[in-house]
């Protein structure tokens, strides 16, 4: 995982556009603060679980939707990193209770790590308490899942992660639990999942901030 932090420079403009545009509660708009206690409260865990189609459990935190939903997007697109103790605090209440693994954030694009500066998953992770593993990198880049149906998802996905041998050897056998934002199909989840048994990697589960409702699938 590359913990590349964002340039003085580009903290110098976040900072000069919080002054130009005062900030306002992520879930609701609420003026002058970042997130009001109701909308902290929506993000309080409730974990549901679900098996993908290939095996995996997945544990989500919240649905994606209403307040979660547009804290996760502030979260994720518009730079607001303070939001990542809150959702790192939801994330931790989707670990599996009893598993003793080391979380393994889904690696981010060089390209939107570029956009943005800073991996949202890995943050959350490390504002969860944990101390994750960057054991998948991302070899090619990807048309836009939000497009695609499951198959689709599913082939634009293959062979697009590998896993870091030596990182993998450092595991010396302990088992990985995967760790992304939002799962939708899961065929993100179920690619990374496949990587990592191909490099004889254990994998425990995963969790994830959000899943988003069975009635849409706008995201991978
Ligand atoms: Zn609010």
């Amino acid at each position: 995982m590359e913990t590349r932090t964002p340039s003085p420079l580009r903290r110098a403009v976040t900072e000069a556009l919080a002054v130009v545009f005062p900030v306002c509660c992520a879930g609701c708009d609420l003026p002058d603060l970042d997130l009001c206690d109701p909308c902290s409260a929506a993000l309080r865990p409730e974990p549901r679980s679900r098996r993908l189609e290939g095996g995996l459990d997945v544990r989500s935190a919240l649905v994606f939707d209403g307040v979660p939903a547009r804290v996760i997007r502030a979260f994720k697109e518009d730079g607001r990193t303070s939001l990542a103790a809150q959702l790192g605090g939801a994330l931790r209440g989707a670990w599996p209770p009893g598993t003793e693994a080391v979380p393994v954030p889904v690696p981010t694009t060089r390209s939107s790590m570029r956009r943005r500066g800073y991996s949202p998953v890995a943050l959350a992770c490390r504002r969860a308490g944990w101390h994750p593993c960057g054991l998948l990198r991302v070899t090619r880049s990807t048309a836009d899942q939000r497009a695609l149906g499951r198959d689709e998802r599913a082939a634009n996905l293959a062979g697009v992660m590998t896993v870091d041998r030596r990182a993998a050897a450092r595991l010396a056998g302990r088992s990985v639990v995967l760790v992304d934002d939002v799962v939708t199909t899961g065929a993100t989840l179920s690619e990374a999942a496949r990587a990592l048994f191909e490099a004889g990697v254990h994998v425990a589960g995963a969790v994830t901030i959000a899943s988003t409702p069975r009635r849409s699938a706008s995201r991978g």
